[in-house]
């Protein structure tokens, strides 16, 4: 299964890319979490990558294509992949149909989560992570048993810089610009694959397994 995710900040790619991992065992390449990654240990791409991340703007094309080639080829990717967060510009896939080709792998498909603005804003805006296992939080809808400590390890819980509401506002902006034209750039190449995200629901899960046959 190599499968791309593709849907606004808050759609829930991340919570259902852990489902598919879990039944299917691809890999599960977030771009957003490696930069996060990278930032907190201070190394020369997460140098680079702070400033625009927390304005609520995408790190420049080169370096997130330089950083997803090596990514790629890792042996973990082998056996198929979920990409989520990649590619969001269309020179992204277009770097991303050339790798492929040059690998010599295909993609299957492009899943598109739709959800509405406020929805997206409701759900970031609460949003809480624990900085030591990753574990995701809703301040409203899903709180911690005891507050600012993690149910899961015990870890402190904080609010991602780029989830408050101004920033949020931005990356939505971002991603209506500068990522919604790959939608039709899937649908031309009859990989688009679209599944309702406004819900709690496995219909990601079940639109993979009609789909692919998995
Ligand atoms: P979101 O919740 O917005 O989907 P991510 O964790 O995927 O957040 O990404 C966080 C930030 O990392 C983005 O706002 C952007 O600055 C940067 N980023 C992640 N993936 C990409 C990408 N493919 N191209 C450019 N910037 C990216
Ligand atoms: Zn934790």
């Amino acid at each position: 299964m190599r499968v791309i995710f593709i849907g606004p900040p808050g759609a829930g790619k991340g919570t259902q890319a852990a489902k598919v991992v879990e039944r299917w065992g691809v890999a599960h390449i977030s771009t957003g979490d490696i930069l996060r990654a990278n930032v907190k240990k201070g190394t020369p791409l997460g140098l680079k990558a702070k400033e625009y991340m927390n304005a609520g703007q995408l790190v420049p094309d080169e370096v997130i294509i330089a950083m997803m080639k090596d990514r790629l080829r890792e042996a973990d990717c082998a056996d198929g992949f979920i990409l989520d967060g990649f590619p969001r510009t269309v020179p992204q896939a277009e770097a991303l149909d050339a790798l492929m080709k040059e690998l010599q792998l295909d993609l299957d498909s492009a899943l598109l989560f739709q959800v509405d603005d406020d929805t997206v804003v409701e759900r970031l805006s609460g949003r809480r992570v624990c900085r030591k296992c990753g574990a995701i939080y809703h301040a409203t809808f899903h709180p911690t048993a005891v507050e600012g400590v993690c149910d899961v390890c015990g870890g402190e819980i904080y609010q991602r810089e780029d989830d408050r509401e101004s920033v949020i506002r931005q990356r939505l902006a971002v991603y209506h610009e500068q990522t919604a034209p790959l939608i039709d750039y899937y649908r031309g190449q009859s990989r688009l694959l679209e599944v309702d995200a406004a819900g709690s629901s496995d219909s990601v899960l079940a639109v993979l397994e009609s789909t692919l046959g998995a």
